[in-house]
Formats: C-alpha cells, sequence, structure tokens
C-alpha cells in the first residue's frame, strides 16, 4: 500500500486552550481549529515539517478522546499514515488479518478520509490511515 508519510500524530488534551499555548511555546503555528461532530472532538491543527500534530479535545464526555483520557490520562493518542488509496490500504490490511475498527473509510479532520485499525492487532497502537 506504499505509505507516503507520517501525515499526523494526534495528542489527546483535556483542555485545548492549554495545549495550543504549549506547542506555541515550542515555536509551532495552530492553522486552524475544527470540530467534527461525528468524532465528539476539535481539533487544533499545528504543522511540524512534512508532517502534523494534531491536538485533540473531546466535545462530549462521552466522545472517544474522553474515554482515552479517562483511562490512559492525557498523551499521544494516535499515529496516522498517509497511504495513496484507503480502500486499496483496507483490503490489503484485511488480508493480512489486521482487525479494522473501520471497514469503510470515514470523514477525518482537515477533509481527510480515514480508517482506523485496531490497536489489538498493532502491539497497542492505534494506527490511522489517512488519504488527502
Ligand atoms: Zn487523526
Amino acid at each position: 500500500m506504499q505509505p507516503t508519510k507520517i501525515d499526523h500524530i494526534g495528542i489527546a488534551v483535556s483542555n485545548l486552550d492549554e495545549a495550543i499555548k504549549v506547542y506555541e511555546a515550542l515555536g509551532l503555528n495552530c492553522t486552524g481549529i475544527e470540530t467534527v461532530e461525528e468524532q465528539k472532538v476539535r481539533v487544533a491543527f499545528f504543522p511540524c515539517g512534512d508532517s502534523e500534530l494534531e491536538l485533540l479535545e473531546s466535545t462530549s464526555p462521552d466522545g472517544p478522546i474522553a474515554r482515552f483520557i479517562e483511562k490512559k490520562g492525557e498523551g499521544i493518542q494516535h499515529l496516522a499514515i498517509r497511504v495513496p488509496s484507503i480502500e486499496k490500504a483496507l483490503v490489503e490490511m484485511k488480508e493480512k488479518g489486521i482487525r479494522l475498527i473501520d471497514e469503510q473509510p470515514r470523514y477525518g479532520a482537515g477533509g481527510a478520509r480515514i480508517a482506523f485499525l485496531h490497536p489489538k492487532s498493532t502491539g497497542g497502537v492505534l494506527i490511522e490511515l489517512s488519504e488527502r
């Protein structure tokens, strides 16, 4: 499936405004904030070289980010790998016996088409495949 780069790293934060200050202190610029209703998340984008950091704040106590923070605390939540074709990547992963969370691509922040692989199949890392 020839991944082309690390698209972004998703970081779960409990307070987006406070977290933004930390990454701005690092010299990075926030290029936008988007709410993805379907995933109950507010996302701040910080391009860094050829990749990006995404800060993720839950918009609801029952959202996936809120549940992640409840279980594991704030921190790195997922790793996104850019692929040229998400459909092809999903077929290939399935053939190789990797468990999928998303059988079909869905809408991701920044207009990407995304799908998650199950961390039980990937050594505990939540991997997102991303096509833009
Ligand atoms: Zn992501």
